[in-house]
């Protein structure tokens, strides 16, 4: 999965409309202390459906809109795109219509977030399991926060694992196993109160 562009508009400290073009190879982002690079990771993150507002470094989700400075007011919702270059057309099934794949998420005050792909509404887990397949999801390996790489050589065995099931690109079979186990258990409780009313009838 090729990233092609990056736009942010309101997100954290990028309050002005800011596009990137991320061109084949290695990207750097070089700069001052404070100046928005882990901001940056981020808004990539974020876009690929991430949920927690800790991995934001925020208290709620809503601390990823631009809050404000001395000379600016904060604004009332933010919104980040990736485009994702589609011209091999590996894209899954709903979002494989077009050579490229842009995919936005908005965030507004007291409304909460939603997402696009395309243009067209999409269900955020949609979203994160479009990632999560290709192994770049919000929670992948390959961004690696600060002082991630002391949390993992001290982390157990089992988060050390998963790790490796996310590079592998498994990591959305758990999601959908979850949901299948759910779906499972609501079609047995079906079942027993089904027995329970042929019961009461004979
Ligand atoms: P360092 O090199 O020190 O790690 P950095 O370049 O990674 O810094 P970031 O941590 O990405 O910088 O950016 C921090 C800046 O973003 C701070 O100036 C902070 O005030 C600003 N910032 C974070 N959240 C918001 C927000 N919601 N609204 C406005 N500014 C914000």
């Amino acid at each position: 999965m090729q990233f092609s562009r990056l736009r942010l508009n309101g997100f954290k400290s990028f309050v002005d409309p800011t596009d990137l073009v991320i061109a084949h190879g290695l990207t750097g982002v070089v700069g001052p202390n404070g100046c928005g690079k882990s901001n940056l990771l981020e808004a990539l993150r974020w876009v690929m459906g991430e949920t927690r507002p800790k991995a934001m470094r925020g208290g709620g989700m809503e601390d990823v809109i631009f809050a404000g400075t001395a000379t600016r007011p904060a604004r009332n919702f933010a919104e980040v795109a990736i485009t994702i270059d589609n011209s091999d057309r590996l894209a899954p099934a709903g979002f494989n219509d077009q050579d490229s794949l842009e995919v936005v998420r908005r965030i507004t005050r007291d409304a909460g977030s939603a997402f696009k792909a395309n243009s067209k509404d999409a269900r955020a887990r949609d979203i994160q399991m479009l990632f999560a397949d290709a192994s770049t999801g919000s929670h992948s390996p390959a961004l690696v926060r600060q002082g991630q790489i002391s949390e993992l050589i001290n982390a157990k065995p089992k988060d050390r694992r998963r790790i490796l099931e996310e590079a592998a690109g498994i990591s959305g079979l758990y999601q959908r196993r979850h949901e299948a186990e759910l779906k499972l258990k609501g079609t047995e409780t079906n079942l027993s109160r089904i027995e329970d009313v042929i019961e009461a009838l004979a």
